[in-house]
């Protein structure tokens, strides 16, 4: 374990640059949207993976000049992160296959960033719920306050 008291918000703004980047090279944006929350115990490095594996997708779904919006809440007993973009969604038939290992819909896709997030979000105690529509698509995952 190399979980650590923390703000999921400073990890944003710490892989704010290679979003961006990776956005910008394909003419589309990542904006935030954070809001205070308190620390919690969090893997720095799996929460990078998480929120990298969900916004690549996002911006793999959008179209030029699309954009995948970050965004974090304080809920009374979590801390909730939001990863939506304004891509097509995902189609009824993808939906329940989507996180099943080696799924993908893509040429060039391993399959495998849903299901490491997930996995990762399920070692944090939290929860991995997505939201899907003709008008996009969002991940929500909530942290639990660490007890004890
Ligand atoms: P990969 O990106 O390698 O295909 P993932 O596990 O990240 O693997 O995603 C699995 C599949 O879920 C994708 O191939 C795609 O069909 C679907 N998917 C994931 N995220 C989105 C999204 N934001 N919008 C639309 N479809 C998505
Ligand atoms: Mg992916």
């Amino acid at each position: 374990e190399h979980a650590k008291y923390q703000n999921i918000n400073d990890i944003v703004y710490n892989l704010y640059p290679l979003m961006q980047a990776d956005a910008f090279n394909n003419n589309k944006e990542v904006r935030l949207n954070l809001n205070e929350t308190e620390n919690i115990l969090l893997d720095t490095n799996e929460i990078k993976q998480l929120i990298l594996n969900i916004v690549r997708n996002g911006l793999e779904a959008t179209h030029t000049g699309g954009s995948v919006t970050i965004s974090t809440l304080q809920e009374p007993a979590k801390v909730v992160l939001v990863i939506r973009d304004d891509g097509p969604g995902i189609p009824l038939e993808i939906q329940k296959r989507v996180g099943t290992p080696f799924f993908t819909t893509k040429d060039t896709g391993t399959g495998l960033g849903l299901a490491i997030s997930q996995s990762i979000a399920q070692r944090h105690n939290a929860s991995f719920d997505f939201e899907t529509g003709k008008n996009g698509t969002s991940f929500i995952i909530k942290f639990p306050k660490h007890v004890g």
